[in-house]
C-alpha cells in the first residue's frame, strides 16, 4: 500500500495502527461472503454435500480476499479516518501535472 495519494497527496495512514479496525469490517465482508455462496450453493445445487459447501465457500473467500482487504481498508479510511473525496482537488492536481510536464 502507498503511503499517499499519487494525486491529491492524501495520507493513507492517518496514525498508526490505523487500519486494525479494517480487520473487523473484513470479518465482516468474509461472513457476507460465506452466506451468500452457501445461500447460493443450497438452492442452486439443490442442497448438495457437505464437501461442496466447503470447497465453494473456501474458494470463494480466498478468491475475493484482496478485494474485501481493499474495500475494508477504503470504508475505514471513509468512516474513521476522515477522508472525503474532493473533485476539485483531483481535478486541479491532474490540470497541474499536465503543465508541468
Ligand atoms: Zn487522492
Amino acid at each position: 500500500m502507498p503511503e499517499g495519494c499519487p494525486v491529491c497527496g492524501q495520507r493513507y495512514e492517518p496514525e498508526p495502527g490505523f487500519y486494525w479496525g479494517a480487520m473487523y469490517i473484513t470479518f465482516a465482508f468474509s461472513t457476507a461472503i460465506m452466506l451468500v455462496v452457501g445461500f447460493l450453493v443450497y438452492f442452486l445445487l439443490h442442497d448438495p454435500d457437505t464437501w461442496v459447501y466447503v470447497s465453494a465457500v473456501a474458494f470463494f473467500a480466498v478468491i475475493l480476499t484482496p478485494l474485501s482487504l481493499r474495500y475494508s481498508r477504503t470504508l475505514m479510511l471513509y468512516l474513521f479516518g476522515g477522508v472525503r473525496y474532493q473533485p476539485e482537488r483531483a481535478n486541479r492536481s491532474a490540470s497541474g501535472a499536465t503543465t508541468s510536464s
